[in-house]
């Protein structure tokens, strides 16, 4: 099985990994189109991760200065009016001044490029980075779980990789380095993680040993996962004869939108390429 040339690991694909290596394989590599709608009902299901869509859009907007009525505006249902309120009055804070919204960071490492694209990188030069993440998922998942998320540990570690990026006068450490995930389900109580050179040393290694095993799966076979509850909420289940019906939204952990788009946006990065 090769890869596709402009094939990079992100958060989305090793995700898919761990959770399922067929799913990895049916759309990343074989690019299987999608021939099961996702969960139920569907409908709300989409409304849900279109709101999502201009939230983000909202966000970035703000965060770039923009003027808040003229942003508001975009708040076309109850929901989403209420999320967007929310955000305004409870972002975390205080945020450093220096701020990328929607940056695209890339490295190599081990031989594989790996890329991710944040939602906010706040920076106060010299002193710390903050990476913030706004979640839409309907639930807020626990700490501990978020703490396994491929995002929580590729994250922190590719901007630590590439901080001398944004200045090259300054190398940062580690510890100077914190992921916020910022809930619409729980606008009140985001999820801080500090990152160590401890936690660094370990996400290095566990990339690299993910990537090891995907390798080898590339030369053998790209097992289906013996969690047969992600099946229900998986685009493929009917071509791995794993059920017809979908699952209810309910199940899903992170109803996102999905960014895997990313395959496409390497030119947009070239100049921070590490
Ligand atoms: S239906 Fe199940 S086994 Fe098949 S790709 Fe999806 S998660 Fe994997």
């Amino acid at each position: 099985m090769k890869f596709p040339s402009d094939f990079a690991f992100s958060q989305n694909n090793l995700q898919d990994f761990v959770e399922c290596p067929r799913r990895f394989e049916l759309r990343y590599l074989l690019r299987q189109p999608w021939p099961a709608i996702q969960s139920q009902p569907v409908l709300e299901h989409e409304q849900h991760l279109r709101r999502g869509e201009i939230f983000h859009q909202m966000v970035q907007q703000h965060q770039i200065g923009l003027p808040v009525p003229q942003i508001s505006t975009q708040a076309y249902d109850q929901t989403l009016l209420g999320w967007w309120e929310d955000y305004l009055g409870s972002q975390p804070q205080p945020l450093p001044e220096h701020r990328f919204i929607e940056h695209m960071l890339q490295i190599t490492h081990g031989g594989y490029r790996f890329i991710a694209k944040y939602d906010l990188i706040a920076i106060q030069p010299g002193e710390k980075i903050i990476i913030v993440d706004w979640k839409t998922g309907r639930r807020k998942p626990p700490h501990r779980v978020l703490s396994r998320r491929i995002q929580t540990r590729l994250y922190p570690f590719l901007l630590w990789k590439c901080s001398s990026a944004f200045d090259k006068t300054i190398s940062y450490s580690p510890e100077q380095i914190e992921m916020i995930y910022w809930f619409t389900a729980d606008p009140l109580s985001p999820e801080h993680f500090q990152y160590s050179q401890k936690q660094a040393d370990l996400d290095g290694e566990y990339l690299l040993e993910l990537t090891r095993q995907v390798e080898h799966c590339a030369q053998t076979v790209f097992p289906l996962t013996s969690q047969e509850q992600q099946c229900s909420l998986c685009v493929y289940r009917s071509l791995c004869n794993r059920g017809v019906a979908a699952g209810s939204m309910d199940d899903e952990m992170d109803n996102e939108v999905d960014e895997d788009n990313l395959d496409i946006a390497f030119d947009q990065i070239g100049e921070i390429e590490f």
